[in-house]
């Protein structure tokens, strides 16, 4: 039972940093692939990405929710999304993403449909999983 992330992520990057089997790869193109994506088969479920995750968007798979509800300021990273976010990393490198989607406090937002996008991140080949 992998870890995910989900489209809650606005690619901080922290969690790459502290995973210690290195199962953690930033999507590229971002333009294509705008998170961070977990190798399923590398994560050994030590949780300690979810800790330092600042949009708090990973989850173990089996807790993934279908009906998240949203806190404030959150957003979800999706090809829908019309609001551009710019922001910064953990490592204070600037952050564009050009399709957000801005969740209003305790709207609920179905997580679940993004165990398939990291999925298929990885089985698209290495031109996407570089890291
Ligand atoms: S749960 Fe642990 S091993 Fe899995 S991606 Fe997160 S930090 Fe890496």
């Amino acid at each position: 039972m992998p870890h995910v992330i989900t489209s809650l992520c606005l690619r901080d990057g922290g969690c790459k940093d502290v995973c210690p089997v290195e199962a953690i790869v930033p999507g590229k193109p971002a333009s294509e692939w705008p998170w961070y994506y977990i190798d399923p088969d590398t994560c050994i479920d030590c949780g300690a990405c979810v800790a330092e995750c600042p949009f708090e968007a990973i989850f173990p798979d089996s807790e993934v929710p279908a009906a998240h509800v949203a806190k404030e300021g959150q957003r979800l990273s999706r090809p829908e999304g019309t609001a551009v976010y710019d922001g910064t990393d953990h490592n204070k490198q600037p952050v564009h993403l050009d399709h957000t989607v801005v969740l209003k406090a305790g709207e609920t937002v179905d997580l679940k449909p993004d165990i398939a996008v990291n999925a298929k991140f990885f089985q698209e080949g290495p031109g996407h999983s570089a890291k």
